[in-house]
């Protein structure tokens, strides 16, 4: 985390609390906190956000810069990593891997200002059943989100299918009382059949997102954001009409779902 930084989360806690004006989203903000919108919680309250990642990486790779946003606005973010990022290496063992990522996705979450928890799966071997289901359910309730962000499940990793069931699992269990948004990782070779509902403009958290991915030096960030996260953010920009973009998928409850304007 850097000093201009800290700077700046100073004056956007003081001056705004939610993603702020900027935004082209109409994400839910701590500014939308209404009995509706957020059931017993009050207005000016901090919103609980969690993040649901696969691997150490996949929530700053996906949606760090609307996290950074969230975060900056004084809101409490959580990245809930399904596991360590265990089989990234076969050279290395588990332990040593794992080591080795939870120290990157440590300092990810340090610039980000989220607080990092890990679920305890393995990379590569991520289960869904229903202890697991059972688990995750707990540990996602136990954080008192009122919003969260997870993969969305038709993705070509399997670990990144099971991240998205288990937290679509949770906000069903929960009798869908949090919000629950989806984010993609790589679309077109990862993340399939991504049509966005909901636009965050991240151009002015664009270098705090870089810092949090290029945390990850096990991943090759600077070649996976070029190749990659810097054409899906421009390209998300150019649909929302704004420099850089990142997208997702609003799940309605159905209670939402019947809302065509003017009918
Ligand atoms: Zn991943």
């Amino acid at each position: 985390m850097n000093k201009n930084n800290s700077g700046r989360r100073k004056f956007i806690q003081s001056s705004v609390l939610g993603l702020g004006s900027i935004s082209v989203s109409p994400l839910l903000t701590a500014k939308d906190v209404t009995e509706k919108n957020f059931p017993g919680k009050q207005a000016q309250n901090k919103l609980n956000i969690v993040c649901v990642g696969a691997h150490p990486g996949d929530p700053e790779f996906g949606c760090g810069g609307t996290m950074a946003k969230y975060s900056q606005a004084g809101n409490n973010v959580t990245f809930l990593y399904l596991t360590r990022g265990e089989a990234y290496n076969d050279k290395q063992s588990y332990e040593q891997s794992a080591a080795l990522r939870t120290k990157e996705a440590e300092k990810a979450c340090e610039i980000i200002h989220a607080k990092p928890v890990f679920a305890g799966q393995i990379d590569g071997n991520t289960e869904l059943n229903k202890q697991r289901n059972e688990e995750a359910t707990k540990l996602i309730l136990s954080l008192q989100p009122d919003i969260v962000f997870t993969h969305w499940p038709l993705d070509s990793h399997p670990d990144h299918q099971v991240s998205g069931l288990l937290a679509l699992t949770a906000w069903v269990r929960s009798q869908k009382k949090f919000h629950l948004y989806f984010y993609e990782v790589n679309t077109g070779s990862e993340t399939m059949g991504f049509s966005p509902t909901d636009y965050v403009d991240i151009t002015a958290v664009r270098n705090i997102k870089k810092a949090a991915m290029f945390a990850h030096e096990t991943q090759s960030p600077r070649e996976v954001y070029e190749q990659f996260f810097k054409t899906m953010e421009e390209f998300r920009g150019l649909e929302a009409g704004v420099k850089a973009a990142e997208a997702f998928i609003y799940f309605k409850p159905e209670d939402q779902r019947a809302n065509i304007a003017g009918l």
